[in-house]
């Protein structure tokens, strides 16, 4: 049976926690994992899906089975003069794919370069930068049911799809693991270059006519200027979602922090950038120890090295307290806590 045990998770998750997993497989074919699946001794225990485990945190061990998802290929899978659409399995890089489709010149994702991590996971929480959201592309999604071994085809509209959110963060969390994942590329290029520093960085890069090359190059530009390198700082982006709150919650608040920045949503509600209401607490560039907020980017919070996960797990709900404390506001994580 291809069930390594007591393995370390530390290369394996990108704030380099130094977990371990009672069990662990690296899953490279959808028939080997309903294999697996069907084995009395693998059915009783915990299971925890992971990709490129850039949007996580080991609290503590997994007394369980790790499974790791490996699954590859990148298959068009039907075109005509306006779309493509590519089948693409769930262990592909995220970054592997956006290259992929710059370089044939598929539009719709070249927003979302140098974003850490796999396809399966992209429909977990949908993924998002830069003006442009994975829903936007997506058309379809096969999964495996864990209690039943069946695979299982999910439209667009069974998904659920919300801000840093879907279904399979929500109601069916844990019962289906994402095995390919079809998008819907255009060949009529529409850009999004109005969200963010992307047009300044675009005319600074003296980019004469618009491409998504010159797109994604921009935004892998600005991201490695702000974000930092998970390969050399622990971190796993954003630790907190930015709350969206009723509108009269958000007068009351700018009436007593006249500054605080605030985004109206389609829905009538009111985005609130987390990373000021974590600064305004004082916490942007805080250390203790191996564990901090990143001095540029108060939203993440980052291992410089041999941090507990259960430290920097303490350290959230620290930040979550003070920003309850002063601005009455609940932050909820954006990263997947294992505990
Ligand atoms: C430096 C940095 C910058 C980032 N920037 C962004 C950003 O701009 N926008 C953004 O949206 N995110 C961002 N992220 C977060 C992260 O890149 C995404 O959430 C990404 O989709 C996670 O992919 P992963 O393969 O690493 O998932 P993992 O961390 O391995 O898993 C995340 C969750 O998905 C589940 N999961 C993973 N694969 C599957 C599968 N095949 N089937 C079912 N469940 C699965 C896991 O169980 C877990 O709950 C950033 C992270 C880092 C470190």
């Amino acid at each position: 049976m291809n069930l390594q045990e007591n393995i370390s998770l530390e290369l394996l998750n990108t704030f380099h926690i130094a977990a371990k997993a009672r069990y662990y497989s690296l899953i490279k074919d959808a028939h080997m994992l309903q294999l697996l699946l069907k084995h009395p001794f693998i059915q009783n225990l915990p299971k925890l899906i992971l990709g490129g485990g850039s949007n996580i945190l080991f609290v503590k061990d997994f007394e369980g089975w790790v499974i790791q998802m490996a699954l590859e290929g990148i298959q068009q899978v039907e075109e005509d003069s306006n779309h493509i659409l590519l089948r693409v399995g769930a262990g592909v890089s995220w970054h592997q794919l956006v290259v992929y489709c710059v370089n044939k010149e598929y539009a719709g994702i070249e927003n979302l370069s140098l974003i850490p991590g796999t396809v399966g996971a992209a429909p977990i929480q949908n993924i998002g930068a830069y003006g442009v959201e994975f829903s936007e592309v997506f058309e379809s999604l096969e999964a495996l049911e864990i209690s039943t071994g069946i695979i299982k085809k999910f439209k667009k509209d069974d998904c659920a799809f919300g801000y840093r959110d879907s279904i399979f963060k929500s109601s069916l969390q844990g019962q289906y693991i994402i095995l390919y994942v079809t998008l819907r590329l255009s060949r009529q290029l529409t850009f999004h270059t109005s969200y963010g520093v992307i047009q300044e960085v675009l005319a600074a890069m003296q980019v004469k006519e618009l491409s998504i090359q010159a797109i994604s190059d921009a935004v892998i530009h600005i991201r490695q200027q702000k974000l930092p390198d998970p390969t050399l700082i622990g971190n796993a982006g954003s630790f907190f979602k930015n709350p969206v709150i009723e509108q009269h919650l958000a007068n009351r608040l700018k009436n007593e922090y006249p500054n605080l920045p605030s985004y109206p949503q389609a829905d009538g509600q009111i985005k609130l950038p987390a990373a000021w209401l974590i600064e305004q607490c004082g916490w942007k560039g805080y250390r203790h120890g191996a564990v901090g907020v990143h001095p540029h980017q108060a939203l993440i919070l980052v291992n410089y090295g041999g941090a507990s996960g259960q430290a920097i797990y303490q350290l959230a709900q620290e930040i979550q307290q003070s920003v309850a404390k002063k601005f009455g506001i609940n932050l909820v994580p954006e990263v997947n806590i294992i505990n």
